[in-house]
């Protein structure tokens, strides 16, 4: 059989989460290093995000189905991706690293004897070679990560590794495959869904962000940012410590465990440029940095480097915007 990839894009409740996108450029992407065809699989949920996932280049969309899909039960996915998976063959079966997908990717390819390259940041194609990059040792160090044992292969990548909306658009068929779902495989009975207090702030509509690190030192500093911000018609966003500390309220991190933006401009005050950090923002049309440490990592993505004094710039930043808004 000819090697594939599979992107399993992810559905509940019938609606399709838009991580997924990433996980279709991704999938876009190996296959133009490898020359592999790319395929789709949504797993239940109906013949309306297999339609939705069909406006994407692939060569093809499967809707898997078994009313034992609904609700959703890691039992009964893993038991579904497992027959599928075991009778298409691909090589390489790639899914977003959700906590959905966190919670039955173990369990499936454990039952097929496999094992999964997770949470990964970007892969490489050398010499013949795919390999994938994760990161280890939060994210001090970024490891190339490539498997030894026989297909199918599973990778799940980090949100905001790759850019949804750089997914390619095409017109693939879609073919629909029902499945049997023995009795007594599903051992899990769902309870009503967690739901996430509704985010007060959607900094992923925002235009303009100026977000604050640990380089601001201390809480009541937060205030100039928040002048830069309100000056410039903008949203006051941090790094992870800065929500972590009470100091700004959760729903204005930005990162692997915050929100992901891409605003047409990101103002980073003080912020390192943690791996977990730029996950959420790289995405930005235009970066600007201030940090007081040239070797800054936050540097390698900006568009403009200011190097320098947080507390020195951001004043006469601040007075400059108000001048040029004022038309003077
Ligand atoms: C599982 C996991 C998930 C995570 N999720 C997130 C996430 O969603 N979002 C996130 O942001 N982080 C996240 N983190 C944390 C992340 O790894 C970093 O620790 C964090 O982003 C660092 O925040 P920072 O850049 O504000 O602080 P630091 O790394 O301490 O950087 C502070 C920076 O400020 C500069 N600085 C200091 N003083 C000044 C000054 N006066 N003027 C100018 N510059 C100055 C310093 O040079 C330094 O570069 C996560 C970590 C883990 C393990």
């Amino acid at each position: 059989m000819p090697d594939t990839i599979l992107a399993v894009v992810e559905q509940r409740e019938g609606k399709l989460n838009r991580v997924s996108w990433e996980t279709i450029t991704a999938g876009q992407a190996i296959a133009t290093a490898t020359g592999w065809p790319l395929e789709a699989a949504v797993v239940g949920g109906g013949s309306s995000i297999a339609a939705e996932v069909a406006t994407k280049k692939v060569a093809k969309v499967y809707a898997i189905e078994s009313p034992k899909l609904e609700p959703y039960t890691p039992d009964a996915f893993a038991a579904a991706l497992k027959q599928f998976l075991t009778s298409k063959q691909p090589k390489l079966v790639l899914m977003p690293h959700t906590y959905q997908v966190r919670d039955f990717v173990p369990k499936l390819a454990t039952a097929m004897g496999r094992t999964v390259i997770s949470d990964c940041i970007g892969f490489k194609y050398e010499g013949g070679k795919l390999v994938f990059t994760r990161q280890m040792f939060q994210g001090k160090l970024a490891a190339d990560v490539s498997f030894t044992s026989d297909a199918p292969w599973f990778v799940t990548f980090q949100n905001g590794a790759f850019r949804g909306d750089k997914a390619e658009a095409g017109s693939p068929p879609v073919e629909a495959v029902s499945l049997d779902i023995a009795d007594g495989v599903i051992r899990n009975k769902p309870q009503e869904v967690f739901k996430e207090a509704k985010q007060a702030v959607d900094l992923t509509q925002a235009e303009i962000i100026v977000a604050v690190g640990r380089g601001i030192k201390e809480q009541k500093n937060i205030e100039i940012a928040k002048q830069l911000a309100d000056a410039l018609g903008g949203d006051l966003a941090a790094s992870r410590p800065i929500c972590d500390s009470g100091w700004l309220p959760m729903d204005r991190q930005i990162g692997s465990s915050g929100q992901t933006v891409a605003p047409k401009l990101y103002l980073a005050l003080g912020i390192s440029g943690a791996i977990q950090h730029i996950v959420g923002m790289k995405g930005s049309r235009a970066i600007i940095a201030v940090n007081k440490d040239s070797e800054a990592p936050i540097f390698e993505i900006a568009d403009y480097a200011v190097v320098g004094n947080l507390f020195d710039i951001v004043p006469p930043l601040i007075e400059e915007v108000k001048k040029v808004k004022a038309g003077g």
